[in-house]
C-alpha cells in the first residue's frame, strides 16, 4: 500500500445534521457528503445511522481505489477522549456510549473519538485561521459559547473531558439565566441566540442575531446598543481566557463570525482596552467555516493511524 492512495474516513455529528468526508493525510477533502441527525429518533438509532454512514465511506474508499487507513468522530457535549466514551450530550442525547469501540469493531480501522469544538479548535489551529500560532484558542459563538485550546496542535481535554467552556464564564452576574441554570453566564448574554432573544424582548419583534448586526451596521440606535453589550461582554470573556491561556491568537468561529470584521473590529477594541499586562493576542475569523469539525475529525483520525 503506497500512502498516495490512503484516506480517513471523518465524521462531525452534530444535534441536526452530520458532516461526513474522505480525508487524504495532506487535509485534502477527496469526497464529502451530509446526513440528518435526526436526534428525536433516540441515541441508538443515532449510534446507528453513525456507524452506517461510516461504513458506507469507507466502503465509498474502498470502491474507487483509495485504502481507508483510520476514522475520526467528532461528537458533542462531555468526551472522555482517551476512552472513547461519548459521556453526555444534551442534544444527541448520548449517556457513556462506548462509540469508539463500536466503530473500531464495525469498520475494522482504528478509530479515534473527539469532540466538537475541541475537533474544530484542531482543524483551525493547525490548517485554517490559527495556522501561524504555536498557542491557538478557538471559540465558536453560536446557540452556545464554547472554546478549544490548542497548543502545538493538540487540544486541551481537561481532567472529565470539559475543558473549554469558556460559555460559562461568569460575567454578568445580574444578568439572564443560562442554560446551565446560573444567570449571568457569557453565553446567556453574547451567544448568537442571546443576542437575537435581547433584541427580540425590547424590540418585541423575533430577530436573529445576524438581522441584528445588520440593523446595528445601518445605524439603529437599539440593535447598536444589543450589539455593544455583546461585544463588551465576549470582550469579558475573552480577557478572561487571554489571562488563563496567554495565547497567541484567537480564532472566532460559529455563526456569529459570520458578522465578520462588524463583530471583529469592536470586539478587538473592546478586548484591548481590558488587558494590561498581558499581551494581546490576534483577532480573526476561523478560516473553514462549518467543516472545521469534520476537518478536525478527520486530524484525529490521521493521528490514530497506526
Ligand atoms: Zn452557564
Amino acid at each position: 500500500m503506497s500512502s498516495g492512495d490512503e484516506v480517513v474516513v471523518a465524521l462531525d455529528v452534530g444535534g441536526t445534521g452530520m458532516k461526513c468526508a474522505l480525508v487524504r493525510p495532506d487535509g485534502r477533502t477527496v469526497h464529502a457528503e451530509r446526513h440528518a441527525t435526526e436526534a428525536a429518533r433516540g441515541p441508538e438509532a443515532v449510534i446507528g445511522t453513525i456507524l452506517d454512514v461510516a461504513e458506507g465511506l469507507a466502503g465509498k474508499a474502498r470502491a474507487a481505489g483509495l485504502t481507508p487507513a483510520a476514522c475520526g468522530i467528532a461528537v458533542p457535549g462531555v468526551v472522555d477522549e482517551a476512552r472513547g466514551v461519548a459521556v453526555w450530550s444534551a442534544n444527541v442525547g448520548f449517556r457513556d456510549v462506548p462509540l469508539r469501540e463500536l466503530a473500531q469493531a464495525r469498520l475494522g480501522l482504528p478509530t479515534a473519538l473527539g469532540h466538537d469544538v475541541r475537533a474544530g479548535g484542531l482543524a483551525e489551529a493547525r490548517l485554517g485561521g490559527g495556522r501561524d500560532g504555536g498557542h491557538v484558542l478557538f471559540v465558536a459563538i453560536g446557540t452556545g459559547i464554547a472554546a478549544a485550546h490548542v497548543v502545538d496542535g493538540s487540544a486541551a481535554v481537561g481532567a472529565h473531558g470539559a475543558a473549554g467552556e469558556i460559555g460559562h464564564i461568569l460575567v454578568r452576574p445580574d444578568g439572564p439565566r443560562c442554560g446551565c441554570g446560573r444567570p449571568g453566564c457569557l453565553e446567556a448574554v453574547a451567544s448568537a441566540s442571546a443576542i437575537g432573544r435581547r433584541y427580540t424582548e425590547l424590540s418585541g419583534a423575533p430577530t436573529t442575531a445576524a438581522e441584528v448586526a445588520d440593523r446595528a451596521a445601518a445605524g439603529e440606535p437599539l440593535a447598536g446598543r444589543v450589539w455593544r453589550e455583546a461585544v463588551e461582554a465576549l470582550a469579558d470573556g475573552l480577557a478572561t481566557a487571554q489571562a488563563l491561556f496567554d495565547v497567541e491568537t484567537i480564532v472566532i468561529g460559529g455563526g456569529l463570525a459570520q458578522a465578520g470584521p462588524r463583530l471583529l473590529d469592536p470586539l478587538r477594541g473592546a478586548l484591548r482596552e481590558r488587558l494590561t499586562f498581558h499581551r494581546e493576542p490576534r483577532l480573526v475569523a476561523a478560516a473553514l467555516g462549518d467543516e472545521a469539525g469534520c476537518l478536525g475529525a478527520a486530524l484525529l483520525a490521521l493521528d490514530a493511524r497506526p
